[in-house]
């Protein structure tokens, strides 16, 4: 009976469990309460998947691996602790774009070792046909994925021109791109003992992943590196056909079909579609010429002892958290604001819609770290019917998820989106520094509305002034 248990038979056992823990870390990422230990699952399956694969290939020269790994774990390390948490979409591009690498470079390496040498003895047998049909895939999208990365990191940085570089005659030459990668991909496969094809591929499918992504505007960065996550994801998934690893291509798939719901489930909140986004060139700052025209004489400002008086004689406040309150760090003086009115007996909940901020979970992110209890966070559909009731609606550095201009069919980048109804609340508190758009560049009639007051300030400031004399009141 022992003599059935084989080493290949353990691996493939092990093998099942990591992909049993990575779709039970997945399942776990999609709810906050379960968030924190998703995650753990998911890099408790990495550990096991990484270290039987070392034991089963029995790699030789741990220095190198011992080597690799010190020096990959010092660097994200290091950029994990101090990366600022608005920077944070670029940094997942650019983790993106490494995967894509990765992939060329392992699967190039696996080319050479198999056909590099003069004469290798290999034949063009089916499993010869799935490493080299496999090779090309890896070494294609991984291209794709790797430089499309690296103009998202760009635009995001500010290193690249945020606009959509536009030109005639665009998507002829990104289909020949396409066509040229696939046409050498061919060659590779009738005959993979020519190396260097697999570099002129690489070539040209790395012009092909920065002619892709150079045209879709800043703005829509954020969709797009969803987008690379999941090529990232398939260039993997062909890397493990290229290496007959298993675990690879079930957790490339796994990466490659979450990376592409992600990506849906971001342009459905923003009621754009994936080729809108991909060919429409939307996203660059938009001219707004009719901001005075809707905010001239309309806009009451005041001041956190006014709106402190308020919250004093409110039974249910509502805070609608966006990306502002991200870049002044506000969560903190939230926080103390929510227990002291909480202390007062007034219901105090959080309206989370799926696009504020810069990221998904952008917002629910914050708020768990200063430990706000998620049972206050609610998403958009669940809150939107209790507005009415709502006695205020504190909006934080929020402006496009909020703005009413949404509900027109058409007319301007965010019609259609769906929206939180802050207006129907009685009163309307907008904290902001000034009337400046948010990201859709586009005016917000909001914050002329007859139950809205603007608290202009830093979001940080005006919570922690609101604190004080909400205390004092
Ligand atoms: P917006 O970008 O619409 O508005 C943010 C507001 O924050 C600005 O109007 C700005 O006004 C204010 N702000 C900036 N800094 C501060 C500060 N220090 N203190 C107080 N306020 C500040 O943000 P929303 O969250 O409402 O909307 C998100 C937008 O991003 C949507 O259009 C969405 O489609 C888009 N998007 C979101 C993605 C995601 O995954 N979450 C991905 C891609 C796009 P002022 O300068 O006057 O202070």
């Amino acid at each position: 009976m022992s003599g059935l248990i084989t080493l290949e038979v353990l691996v493939d056992l092990a093998y099942l469990i990591a992909a049993i823990l990575f779709i039970a870390g997945l399942k776990g990422l999609a709810h906050p309460r379960s968030a924190v230990r998703g995650n753990l699952l998911g890099a408790l399956g990495m550990l096991l998947a990484i270290a039987v694969t070392l034991l089963d290939q029995q790699i030789l020269n741990w220095v190198w691996i011992v080597a690799g790994v010190a020096v990959g774990g010092i660097v994200g390390t290091i950029l994990a602790l101090t990366i600022k948490m608005t920077d944070m979409p670029q940094l997942v591009g650019l983790f993106n774009g490494f995967g894509g690498a990765a992939s060329i470079l392992v699967a190039g390496a696996v080319l050479i070792q198999l056909f590099g040498a003069a004469d290798t003895g290999a034949t063009t047998d089916g499993q010869t046909l799935q490493v080299t049909i496999a090779t090309v895939a890896s070494g294609l999208i991984g291209a794709v994925t790797f430089f499309g990365s690296l103009i998202a990191f760009g635009k995001l940085q500010g290193i690249v021109t945020e606009k959509p570089v536009r030109y005639p005659g665009e998507q002829i030459v990104k289909s020949l791109l396409l066509l040229g990668s696939i046409f050498v991909g061919v060659l590779i496969v009738l005959d993979p003992t020519q190396i260097y094809l697999y570099w002129v591929l690489v070539g040209i499918a790395s012009v092909l992943g920065i002619f892709l992504v150079i045209p879709i505007g800043g703005a829509d960065m954020p969709i797009v590196v969803a987008l690379l996550n999941s090529y990232s994801g398939i260039a993997a998934a062909a890397t493990g056909f290229v290496l007959t690893n298993n675990i690879l291509i079930i957790a490339g798939s796994l990466v490659g079909a979450s990376g592409i719901i992600l990506t849906q489930i971001m342009c459905k909140a923003m009621n754009r579609s994936l080729a809108n986004v991909l060919f429409g060139g939307v996203g660059a700052v938009v001219e707004d010429s009719d901001q005075g025209d809707i905010y001239s004489g309309r806009v009451k400002s005041t001041s956190a002892e006014e709106v402190a008086m308020i919250l004093k004689t409110a039974q249910r406040v509502v805070f609608v958290p966006g990306y502002g309150m991200a870049v002044a760090r506000a969560q903190t003086a939230v926080r103390q604001l929510t227990e002291i009115m909480e202390k007062d007996g007034i219901a105090v909940e959080f309206g989370i819609h799926p696009v504020a901020g810069r990221m998904p979970g952008h917002m629910n992110v914050l708020l768990a770290e200063e430990n706000i209890s998620y049972d206050k966070l609610r998403e958009m559909d669940q809150i939107n019917p209790s507005f009415p009731n709502t006695d205020v609606a504190i909006v934080l550095g929020a402006n496009d998820v909020v703005n009413p201009i949404a509900r027109e069919s058409a007319g301007s980048p965010i019609s259609g989106m769906p929206i939180l109804d802050v207006d129907k609340a009685r009163t309307v508190v907008v904290i902001k520094r000034s009337l400046s758009p948010g990201f859709a560049g586009i005016a917000n009639p909001l914050f002329a509305a007859d139950n809205t007051l603007m608290f202009f300030g830093d979001g940080k400031a005006a919570v922690e002034d609101l604190v004080s004399a909400y205390k004092d009141a």
